[in-house]
């Protein structure tokens, strides 16, 4: 373990995620160039490609973004393979101790989503033929924006647990451009079941209204005949 290191995880992850994020930069820009390249030989699609693209990867990565959070606090157990030590602990530890992750470093907040994002990514470099097809520069763009956002996404939730934010930082949360505080601040009020989405937030009141995650809980304890524990809402402040 890393005491006295600034970190509190094993030496081998941690060296995992210094690799990890240059190598998501290095492969996110190689996949936006390929998409620039390919639309840059169709200027006359580019015009709608470029921000539809972009807003949809970030609207989608905030859905997922919500979507694994759910997951994280409602299923599963801390002890499962992979899954429990990167998703489900940090989730359910998050609400034991909410300010945990503003005391991490840029690397063990966002060392994680980079490791997540780079299969995707990569595949996303090789497969697309972005050069050759519109639909595939769309894509590459798509695919590069949707990693960014949720490569960012733990980043954005520790600056809205944040007490003081740089200034810039929000300018950003105020203009909901990021997760702000009073909206995340939803998530963290009993019972502890809705406004899960932690990129934008942008679709914590969309999901809210229609019942979203209620509704998918019911159907997942039906279908994987799992029922409510109660200790995992014990656990929480
Ligand atoms: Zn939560
Ligand atoms: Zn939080």
């Amino acid at each position: 373990m890393g005491e006295g290191k600034g970190y509190d995880y094993s030496t081998s992850h941690r060296m995992l995620e210094c690799v990890g994020i240059p190598a998501l930069g290095v492969l996110t820009g190689l996949l936006a160039h390929e998409a620039a390249q390919g639309l840059r030989q169709r200027p006359e699609e580019a015009w709608w490609a470029v921000p539809t693209a972009l807003f949809l990867a970030y609207l989608v990565a905030d859905f997922v973004s919500g979507l694994v959070h759910f997951l994280g606090d409602n299923f599963g157990s801390e002890t499962m393979p992979i899954l429990g030590e990167a998703f489900i602990r940090p989730f359910r530890e998050h609400h034991v101790d909410p300010l945990a992750i503003t005391r991490h470093d840029f690397i063990e907040t966002n060392g994680n989503n980079s490791l997540i994002c780079l299969p995707a990514v990569a595949a996303a470099y090789t497969l697309l033929p972005a050069r050759g097809e519109l639909w595939a520069a769309w894509a590459a763009l798509f695919v590069a924006s949707f990693m960014l956002g949720i490569f960012l996404t733990n980043q954005f939730h520790k600056w809205a647990h944040l007490e003081a934010p740089p200034g810039w930082v929000q300018l950003l949360q105020r203009s909901r451009l990021i997760l702000s505080p009073e909206q995340h601040d939803v998530h963290h009020t009993p019972p502890f079941d809705t406004y899960y989405c932690i990129t934008t937030g942008w679709m914590n009141p969309v999901l809210h209204l229609t019942g979203f995650f209620p509704r998918l809980e019911a159907v997942l304890r039906w279908v994987f005949r799992c029922p409510k524990e109660s200790a995992t809402r014990e656990m929480r402040t």
